[in-house]
């Protein structure tokens, strides 16, 4: 897939920011005015809400759209909003809301992001498309395909994190690895980070968007609003226009690369040496899966189990404790060891199901 940009390059990241919900006409002006004073790149509303329990404020619906193209008029910013069917986009398009996006809970739903896309069909519109509400990489990669076959090359993702089960400090986990692999296979595909929806809450924000920034996103979506406090949705995430001109000011813009040489220079260096460390990792690798297969003819011609759990805690015990002086996490040498482990069960299993053949044979 080939994508055209949603943002024109900057030397800063796009800014979208607006209401979680639109409320009334007073409150969406009101934040659209402060936010066109802090040179936003496009305001945000919700006008149909997917709220995940029936009871809470659903949206203002097609009222709303005459707020939003009073904020075009009167402001001059482009104007973006989500879309969940055929009749959002056909109501969208005719109060001419500038890009739409999909939220979380549409991307997990092929049928609705297909009557997205057929509603789309021939219209030219950026589309953003958030990431689903579970950790489900081909569901994502899904909807934008739908998207793009229905000929909108203007897509961009948006990433708004992860549901999950049981305690968490966020409120949707970031899974910051699912947009590294994006961007590795589409690199002109244009990121932006929803830290708003990732955190839940004000005080992480700041630290979400600059990590955002530091992993090269294009730009960042916040909820902002008037008076969060008296929000009819998420009022513990948003944040006052103040504060949003504060948060964006704090954060260190990156780039990809930088015009001082001897940087360049040192950078180059660095990852050789990275490069040289990794083929040493394989090689000590490839050592252990050799010596796994050798322990893998030994357990077969002794009738061995595989698998020996007392060993494998030992074995990952003693590596937690020795990550730990070396600086490693506890979580990196856990993953990094259950991987290692279960290629040497697989080693060892594939040489014993060998040995079983000749034996039978
Ligand atoms: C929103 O942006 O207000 C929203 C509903 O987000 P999400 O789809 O990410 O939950
Ligand atoms: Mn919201």
């Amino acid at each position: 897939m080939q994508f055209k940009p949603v943002f024109e390059k900057k030397e800063r990241p796009f800014l979208i920011a607006g209401p979680c919900s639109a409320e009334s006409e007073q409150q969406v002006l009101e934040t659209a005015r402060a936010l066109a004073a802090q040179n936003i790149d496009l305001f945000r509303a919700g006008i149909w809400k997917p709220r995940t329990r029936p009871g809470g404020f659903e949206g203002a619906g097609t009222e709303g759209l005459h707020w939003l193209r009073k904020v075009k008029a009167e402001t001059g910013l482009p104007v973006c909003t989500e879309v969940a069917n055929t009749q959002h986009v056909f109501e969208a398009l005719k109060f001419g809301v500038d890009v739409l996006w999909i939220g979380a809970r549409t991307t997990v739903n092929p049928f609705s992001v297909q009557e997205i896309a057929n509603a789309l069909e021939g219209v030219d519109i950026p589309v953003l498309v958030k990431n689903p509400v579970n950790a489900d990489f081909k569901l994502w990669l899904g909807a934008i395909e739908r998207i793009h076959k229905a000929g909108i090359e203007r897509i961009a993702v948006i990433h708004r994190g992860f549901s999950y089960h049981g305690e968490s400090r966020w409120r949707n986990v970031p899974r910051w690895e699912f947009v590294i692999e994006l961007k590795r296979r589409f690199p002109d595909l244009q990121v932006i980070c929803d830290h708003s929806h990732i955190c839940g809450r004000r005080d992480t924000l700041q630290m979400v968007a600059q990590r955002a920034l530091d992993l090269n996103y294009d730009g960042l979506m916040t909820e902002v609003h008037q008076n969060p406090d008296t929000a009819l949705s998420d009022a513990q995430q948003q944040i006052t226009p103040e504060e949003y001109g504060t948060l964006i000011h704090q954060l260190t813009v990156r780039h990809k690369t930088t015009a001082d040489e001897s940087s360049r220079h040192s950078l180059e260096q660095l990852r050789h040496l990275i490069d040289e460390l990794d083929e040493e990792l394989f090689q000590v690798l490839s050592a252990r899966m050799r010596v796994a297969r050798e322990i893998g003819q030994l357990k077969a011609r002794n009738n061995i189990a595989i698998l020996q759990p007392a060993r494998w805690n030992e074995i990952l015990e003693k590596a937690v404790d020795k990550g730990k002086q070396l600086e490693l996490s506890r979580t990196f040498v856990e993953t990094f060891l259950r991987a290692v482990h279960q290629e040497s069960i697989e080693q060892q299993a594939r040489v014993m199901v060998e040995k079983e053949a000749v034996r039978s044979s």
